[in-house]
């Protein structure tokens, strides 16, 4: 069973490389920042909530997002196991998580400030599937299009500078306390992804794999 936590501030990588580990061991990632972006698009009750903390780039209402989590994980492909991407963010959701399912093991992926913000300004999204490119270092086969399913690739709200500055400062004090829960539990492993995925790739998903595995 590998029911994997991935964390790391945003554009540390770690959606991407979800994308990789998710394919080797055939489990699929969830991603709770996707599974809001898809309830905004549905024009929800909920969706239009969280659209307005997500344009801002702050952290919509724990009740919100978990509760779409929690139907994501009840899901017959989660069953062999998941990679939660984007959750916990806080110690509250942290606890919200332990009374939904059993967490094997947290990887927190590291790098410098200046290669995240390097990374976010070049993300691009696809707004039909969630895969991420980024136009220098995974750009897709076709400028502005989803090799994966044709959909067309956006720069999100939140990756503009204000709203990045933001997210990196909610994350800073958020998620640090869910860090030392993990590591006390004995189930945090480190990561560093500092090299970019076109360099070092390869290296980091091996990393990844040794860390779960160990
Ligand atoms: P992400 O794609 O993980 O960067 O998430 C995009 C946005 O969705 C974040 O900036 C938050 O507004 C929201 N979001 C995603 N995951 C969570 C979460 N676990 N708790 C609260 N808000 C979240």
């Amino acid at each position: 069973m590998k029911r994997i936590v991935f964390l790391g501030s945003a554009g540390v990588g770690k959606g991407t490389y979800a994308q990789d580990i998710s394919e080797h061991y055939k489990i699929p990632t969830v991603s709770t920042g996707h599974l809001l972006r898809e309830e905004v698009e549905s024009g929800s009750k909920e969706g239009k909530e969280a659209k307005k903390h997500m344009d801002k780039g702050e952290l919509v209402p724990t009740n919100i997002i978990t509760a779409l989590l929690k139907k994501r994980l009840a899901k017959k492909d989660c069953k062999k196991g998941f990679i939660l991407d984007g959750y916990p963010r806080s110690m509250e959701q942290a606890r919200a998580l332990d009374k939904i399912t059993h967490i094997d093991v947290a990887v927190n992926f590291i790098a410098p400030l200046k290669v995240i913000l390097s990374r976010l300004g070049g993300r691009r999204t696809c707004s039909k599937c969630g895969w991420i490119f980024h136009i220098k270092n995974i750009p897709p086969k076709k400028k502005g299009i989803c090799d994966k399913c044709g959909g067309k690739l956006l720069i999100r709200k939140d990756d503009q500078p204000e709203a990045i500055k933001k997210r990196l400062d909610i994350y800073k004090k958020k998620v640090k306390p869910v860090l030392d829960y993990y590591k006390k539990r004995g189930v945090l492993k480190q990561v560093d992804a500092t090299l970019d995925y076109s360099v070092g790739g390869e290296q980091i998903v091996d990393d990844t794999i040794k860390a779960i595995e160990g």
